[in-house]
């Protein structure tokens, strides 16, 4: 316990000295009287902020969107963290709000494929499920102009035919979670967090962007959580056989 504290104490300097230097880079700036100083200021901050990742880097997913209820003030939480995040698009959703998507990519998220309709994929069959994944990248391609390689199957429910589609289709990790926040499920902001303090590095939560005022209120404490256990938010990639891997973004 006393370990772990001082852990903790240690990281917060040198979060401390994180902010400090990102002060000290902002009037330095201002000092220098550059023609563009204003421009670089908000990526600075957001990088001296996560700049210490002891502990490693975990994923933080974002289901079900885009949402006109919820997915511009999730981004603008994030945002304000300095936090990415992977967001797994409804293929139908990306039809119906395409500039919602366009600012996700803008706020430099990372985009992967949910399936168009969310069925369950292994008892519509085929070529159902194919379709279901394959107009999905489609539409993701031709609104922001890239195909995703993460894909996650509705409700985590797969098998060998919907792995070959994936395959087929260039997504090449299948992205499932560890810890599970229940915002579906009603859980409170308190729960959310408290979920999400069980992540350890290389952990990968399940969120969604389904309109829940909670999972956008829980983002602060989630942020803050992380950064004084030594967590970082990271990428998911793809790692050996197709397993997702979180690392630096
Ligand atoms: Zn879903």
């Amino acid at each position: 316990m006393h370990r772990a504290l001082s852990r903790s104490a240690r990281h917060l300097g040198a979060l401390r000295s994180a902010l400090l230097a990102v002060a000290l880079t902002a009037a330095a700036t201002v000092l220098s009287a550059a023609p563009s100083p204003a421009a670089s200021a908000a990526p600075d901050k957001a990088a001296g902020v996560w700049a210490a990742c002891p502990n490693g880097y975990v994923g933080l997913t974002y289901d079900d969107g885009p949402n006109p209820s919820s997915t511009t003030a999730l981004l603008n939480a994030l945002k304000a963290g300095g936090a990415r995040a992977t967001f797994f698009i409804w293929g139908q959703h990306a039809q119906q709000y395409p500039s919602l998507l366009r600012q996700e990519q803008a706020a430099g998220m990372w985009i992967g494929n949910h399936t168009w309709t969310h069925p369950h994929l292994p008892q519509i069959g085929e070529p159902a499920a194919y379709n279901e994944i394959a107009q999905t990248q489609q539409i993701i391609q031709q609104t922001i102009g890239q195909t995703p390689t993460l894909f996650r199957p509705p409700y985590g429910e797969t098998n060998s035919q919907i792995r070959n589609d994936e395959t087929r289709l260039g997504l090449t990790a299948e992205v499932l979670w560890n810890v599970d926040s229940q915002d579906w499920n009603g859980a409170s902001t308190a729960q959310i967090v408290q979920a999400a303090s069980r992540m350890t590095g290389g952990s990968i939560i399940l969120m969604h962007d389904g309109g829940y005022q909670t999972t956008i209120a829980a983002v602060p404490q989630i942020l803050s959580g992380l950064s004084s256990r030594g967590l970082c938010p990271g990428k998911i990639i793809s790692g050996a056989n197709g397993q997702p891997v979180v690392t630096a973004p």
